[in-house]
């Protein structure tokens, strides 16, 4: 049984990695400012023994008991509606989080893992996008806070790396969507699934054209934990996704016709620096993790409309 810290576990991906260790029989304590994270998102395990949550913002140093063997920093909102309203405190949780979990993670001597994200490579020049592509990132817009943010947090995990030789693990984690995704959250699977299902207008953004390539949690959190166990050299980064890369009209049409929703498409502006396209180059993780998605969109999706049905009718 290992003991392991997950920041950011009371969102999204935390809390489906919180309930995936717990299953697994380790002890896990989940901390988190609350920001975008909800704790009903973690009411399956919130009794369970080996569980504990810790309200805390990664902002300030850490000083409660330390004895972790493994550490996952997942803390940041990742929604641009959350970062783009809080474009301060967002920098500052990519940047101080990152000083503050790693030196919490010398004093236990434990692993690190960094949820870094695709956004460092900005609106990509190059397709798909392989790790060694650094970037076409705008450092003053208004999606910078967050993708400068993560790009720093990279530097501090690699500097930390090469001056004290700590264990880092550093993944690159391209749109992800399943249960327990905020309904308030903005990002484009949850709007457009709310929409279909109460029959209201389904929002695009622009002209719809711009990619996005979709993997189901089960799948990132399957990867989060085998970037985790790898052998020690594997460092990073390495992205993970999939390569299923649709148009966002494409996703709004799928979306519509699974629900049989009477939604209309409206056309609303596009967000500034919205990257035009996106899809990860996933040969890395199948050589150093031998990880690849199984869960086909149109399942991941099914299993999605499902959870958010349930919402929507209660
Ligand atoms: P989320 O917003 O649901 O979860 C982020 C969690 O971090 C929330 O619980 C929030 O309350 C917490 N948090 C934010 N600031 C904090 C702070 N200062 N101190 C403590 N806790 C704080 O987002 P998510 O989708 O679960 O993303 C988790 C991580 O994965 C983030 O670091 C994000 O950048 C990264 N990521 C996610 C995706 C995706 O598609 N979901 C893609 C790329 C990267
Ligand atoms: N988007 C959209 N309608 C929405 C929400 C998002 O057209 O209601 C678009 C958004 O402009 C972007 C894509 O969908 O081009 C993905 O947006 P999301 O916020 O989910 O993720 P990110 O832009 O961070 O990849």
């Amino acid at each position: 049984m290992a003991k392991i810290l997950i920041t950011g576990g009371a969102g999204f991906l935390g809390s489906h990695l919180c309930k995936s260790l717990i299953n697994e029989n380790h002890q896990v304590i989940a901390l988190d400012n609350l920001y975008t994270g909800r704790l009903i998102n973690l009411q399956s395990i919130v009794d369970h023994p080996n569980f504990k949550f810790l309200q805390h913002d990664v902002c300030s140093p850490f000083n409660f008991k330390n004895d972790f063997d493994e550490i996952y920093n997942l803390a940041c909102p990742a929604s641009p509606i959350h970062y783009q309203k809080k474009p301060l405190e967002t920098m500052k949780t990519s940047v101080n989080g990152a000083f503050h979990v790693l030196e919490f993670a010398q004093q236990n001597n434990s692993r690190v893992l960094q949820a870094s994200t695709s956004e460092i490579y900005g609106d990509p020049k190059v397709h798909p996008q392989p790790e060694s592509y650094w970037g076409n990132v705008n450092p003053f817009g208004i999606r910078s806070c967050y993708d400068e943010g993560k790009r720093a947090a990279e530097s501090i995990f690699f500097d930390v790396y090469r001056k004290f030789q700590l264990p880092i693990k550093v993944v690159r984690i391209f749109n992800t969507y399943g249960p327990f995704m905020d309904p308030a959250d903005g990002r484009v699977v949850s709007n457009f699934i709310i929409q279909a299902l109460q029959n209201k207008d389904v929002t695009i953004y622009g002209d719809g054209k711009q990619t996005r390539s979709f993997c189901f949690v089960d799948d990132l959190i399957r990867g989060l934990i085998s970037m985790m166990h790898s052998d020690q050299s594997v460092l990073g980064p390495i992205n993970l996704g999939t390569t299923d890369e649709f148009t966002i009209l494409e996703l709004a049409e799928k979306v519509i016709h699974i629900t049989q929703s009477k939604s209309q498409l409206i056309f609303k502006p596009l967000p500034g620096d919205d990257p035009r396209e996106r899809r990860p180059d996933l040969t890395k993780a199948k050589v150093s993790l031998n990880w690849k998605p199984e869960v086909s969109f149109d399942n991941g999706l099914l299993k999605t409309i499902d959870y958010f049905r349930g919402l929507v009718m209660s």
